[in-house]
C-alpha cells in the first residue's frame, strides 16, 4: 500500500501565496492553501480600490533602486519574474494592463475584483484547495502544521514543503496582523521589527485645519527630508498628511524620528514657479484684497495651502504676510514638523520582516528546512508605484520554484 503523498501547503492567500499556488499546481503538484480569513485576497481587493497599481514601467536600474538596501538581493528575483511577465500573466487572466503617464501600470478595469475572480477560477481548475478560516498557530512536536478553525478546533497538517506568505501587519483587520513574528522568533528566525511603511504622518494641526481641510490635496509639491526629495501630491488628513510624497519620504522621516527625535519636511508649494517670479508676483501691492484672496490670485495657492501658512505650531514660523520676499522664500520651503508616523492600522505596507540573511537564495528559511517565505513578510520595503505587488509576485515565483525542487532532507542548492 502506498501512502498518499503530502501536499505543498501555502499559508496566506494574498497575492504572494496565490501566485506560488498557481506555479506549483501548474507543474502538477497537489497544493493546499490555508488562510485565517474566510476568503482569499482581502488586501489585494482593497488595493484594487485605488486602481490596483500592479507594477511600473521603470527601466531595470530605476525599478530596482526603489528597493533601497534590498535592491541587490531582489535583482535576480525580479529579473526571473519581471514587470513584463507580470503584465503577460495579467493579460492571460483576461485583464490587459496599461501604463499611466507616471509609468504606473494598472489593469484596464482599474480594479482587482475581475482579476481575482479569474485567478481563483484558474486555481480551482488546477486543483488548488482553499481552506478558509484556518489560522496557523505554529508546529506540533512531530513538525506538523497546526491550524485553529473558526469553531476553535485544532487541525494538524503534514506538508511536503510549506510556504509562509503571511503578509506584514498593515490593515490587520484584513488578515495580515504580524502574529507570525512570535512563532518564527520562537524558532530562532531573525526578524526585523515590523513598522509602518507608506504611511501618513502625524502633525499637530490647529482645530481649523482638522475640521476644514481633511481630504484637501496639495498638488504638484516637492517635499524634502534629510536631503531626499519627492515630487507629487500630499493629502491633508485630520491628524496630519498622507499621499505619494509623504510615502516616498517615509524611510527618511522614520530615520529622522529615530535618530533626531523629530522630523521636518520642507514643502515647495509652487514647484513650477522659480523663486524670483514668485517674488515678483508677491511684491505687487495687495490693495484691499484679503491675504487669502491675494495669495490665491498672486501665487495660485489653494485654500488648504494658504491655511498651512497659519499653522504656526506645525511650521514653527509666523508667516511674514507683510514681507513678500520672505513669504516667497517660505512658499518654496515651508517647514512642517512631523510628530510621528501614522500607525500600522492604516499604512499601505510594512517595513521589517524576515531578515534576508535568514533565507537561502530559494527563499527557504535556513533554520527551518522545507519552510519557505514570500511577499511582504520579508524584510524589503518600497514606495507605492507598483513595486510592492511586483516584489510580492516575484518572491512568490522564486519560492515556488525552490519548493518544487525541495525534497525532504535535501536542501536546495545554495549559491
Ligand atoms: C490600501 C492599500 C492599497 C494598496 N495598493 C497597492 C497598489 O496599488 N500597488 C501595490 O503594489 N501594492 C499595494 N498595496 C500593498 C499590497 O496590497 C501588499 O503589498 C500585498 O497585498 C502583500 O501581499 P502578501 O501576499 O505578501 O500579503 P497579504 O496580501 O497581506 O496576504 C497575507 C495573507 O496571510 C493571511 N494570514 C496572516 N496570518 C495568518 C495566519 N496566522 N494564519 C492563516 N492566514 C494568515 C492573511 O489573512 C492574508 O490573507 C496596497 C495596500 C493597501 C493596504
Amino acid at each position: 500500500m502506498t501512502l498518499p503523498s503530502k501536499p505543498y501547503v501555502i499559508i496566506g492567500a494574498g497575492p504572494a501565496g496565490l501566485m506560488a499556488a498557481e506555479r506549483l499546481a501548474a507543474s502538477g503538484h497537489q497544493v493546499d492553501v490555508y488562510d485565517r480569513m474566510p476568503n482569499p485576497g482581502r488586501k489585494f481587493l482593497l488595493a484594487g480600490r485605488g486602481g490596483l497599481n500592479l507594477t511600473h514601467t521603470d527601466g531595470p536600474t530605476d525599478f530596482l533602486a526603489q528597493y533601497r538596501e534590498a535592491r541587490d538581493w531582489l535583482k535576480p528575483i525580479i529579473e526571473a519574474f519581471s514587470p513584463d511577465e507580470l503584465r503577460e500573466w495579467c493579460a492571460s487572466l483576461g485583464e490587459d494592463s496599461f501604463a499611466g503617464s507616471s509609468g504606473r501600470v494598472f489593469p484596464k478595469s482599474f480594479k482587482a475584483s475581475p482579476l481575482l475572480r479569474a485567478w481563483l477560477r484558474r486555481l480551482d481548475s488546477l486543483g488548488v484547495t482553499f481552506h478558509g478560516r484556518h489560522k496557523w498557530t505554529g508546529w506540533d512536536d512531530t513538525g506538523a502544521l497546526v491550524f485553529e478553525t473558526a469553531d476553535a478546533k485544532s487541525v494538524t497538517v503534514q506538508a511536503k514543503a510549506t510556504l509562509l506568505a503571511l503578509g506584514g501587519a498593515s490593515w490587520p483587520k484584513l488578515g495580515a496582523d504580524g502574529g507570525w513574528v512570535s512563532l518564527l522568533d520562537a524558532k530562532g528566525v531573525a526578524v526585523s521589527p515590523l513598522t509602518a511603511a507608506n504611511a501618513g504622518v502625524k502633525i499637530a494641526w490647529s482645530d481649523l485645519m482638522k475640521e476644514r481641510f481633511p481630504g484637501a490635496a496639495l498638488k504638484r509639491v516637492v517635499a524634502l527630508c534629510r536631503g531626499e526629495q519627492a515630487k507629487g501630491e500630499a493629502i491633508v488628513t485630520k491628524d496630519g498628511l498622507e499621499g505619494g510624497v509623504i510615502y516616498e519620504l517615509g524611510p527618511a522621516i522614520r530615520h529622522s524620528l529615530e535618530v533626531d527625535g523629530e522630523a521636518i519636511v520642507h514643502l515647495d508649494l509652487r514647484r513650477d514657479l522659480p523663486l524670483h517670479i514668485l517674488t515678483e508676483r508677491l511684491v505687487k501691492p495687495r490693495g484691499k484684497q484679503s491675504v487669502s484672496t491675494w495669495l490665491h490670485k498672486a501665487a495660485g495657492l489653494s485654500p488648504a495651502a494658504i491655511a498651512l501658512f497659519r499653522e504656526e505650531a506645525a511650521t514653527g514660523v509666523k508667516a511674514p504676510f507683510n514681507d513678500p520676499v520672505a513669504l516667497a522664500q517660505l512658499l518654496k520651503a515651508l517647514p512642517i514638523r512631523i510628530e510621528a508616523l501614522a500607525g500600522l492600522e492604516r499604512s499601505i505596507s510594512t517595513a521589517g520582516g524576515v531578515r534576508l540573511s535568514a533565507l537561502t537564495d530559494e527563499l527557504m528559511l535556513k533554520g527551518l528546512p522545507g519552510v519557505f517565505v514570500a511577499g511582504e513578510m520579508i524584510d524589503w520595503e518600497a514606495p507605492t508605484g507598483g513595486y510592492l505587488l511586483q516584489a510580492c509576485f516575484s518572491t512568490a515565483v522564486c519560492a515556488a520554484e525552490g519548493m518544487a525542487i525541495w525534497e525532504d532532507g535535501i536542501t536546495p542548492p545554495m549559491a
